[in-house]
Parts: C-alpha cells; structure tokens; sequence
C-alpha cells in the first residue's frame, strides 16, 4: 500500500452517530473534519440515538447501529466514533443535560464493544455549534 510522504499516516475516516434532523448534520461533519483532519465522516443516522443506544430494551436497534459502525471501523479503519445529541430534537424530549447522560453511557456501552476505538461525544447546541461533553 502508497504511504503518504507527510507525517503520520492521516486518519482518513472517521465515525459519526448521530441524528437524522437535517440540522445536525453539516455542523457535525464540518466540525469532524475540521478538528481530526479527516477526508470523510461516515454518518450513521437515527432518530436520536444516543437515546437508542442508552436503553438496553432497545436491543433489536442497537444492534442495527453495531453493525453499521463495525463496517465503517473495519472496511475504512476508523479509529475514532462521535456519539451526538441535539438542541430540539423532535426523537428526544429529554433536556439537555439528560440527553447528555444518555450520549454519556452510549459511549460507555460502545467502548465495551470497541475498547480500541476513541469515543467522543458531542452535543449541538442552540445555534447548531458544537460542544465537546
Ligand atoms: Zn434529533
């Protein structure tokens, strides 16, 4: 395989779960791209999942979610996955700080699953910024 003549081997992938809510989706890419110096975000997208992905009850649906990120860590090598939630989320009634706790231990139930994968959980705000939670 061409190894790149710059540095270290550039993360070319990386992963993203986050909603389907047209809002969220260019501010979550931009900003990915932007701070890992990647060339693409794979994009997996659901009504809320961080809701999804923090009630075990949901199983059928999380494993959906699993198979989709294990294709993008094995087939494009991503080394990293953003777990997200969002301002007005019309899948998540919760508040902000409760959608955070969820996005806090969908994280920790992906890091059981991929503990060699960097897990970082973002939230969009009111002005569709992100913050790093
Ligand atoms: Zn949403």
């Amino acid at each position: 395989m061409a190894r790149h003549s710059h540095g270290m081997d550039p993360m070319t992938f990386v992963t993203s779960v986050h909603c389907m809510d047209g809002r969220v989706q260019e501010p979550i890419i931009t900003f990915l791209r932007d701070r890992y110096n990647v060339s693409y975000v794979d994009c997996i997208t659901e009504v809320s999942p961080c809701r999804i992905l923090s009630d075990e009850s949901n199983e059928k649906s999380i494993k959906l979610i699993l198979n989709k990120i294990a294709i993008s860590l094995h087939h494009h090598h991503s080394k990293l996955i953003a777990l997200s939630g969002h301002h007005d989320c019309a899948g998540n009634q919760s508040d902000r700080a409760q959608q955070i706790e969820q996005i806090h231990k969908g994280k920790h139930m992906l890091n059981e699953h991929y503990p060699e994968v960097d897990i970082i959980c973002l939230w969009v705000n009111q002005d569709w910024h992100i913050e790093v939670v």
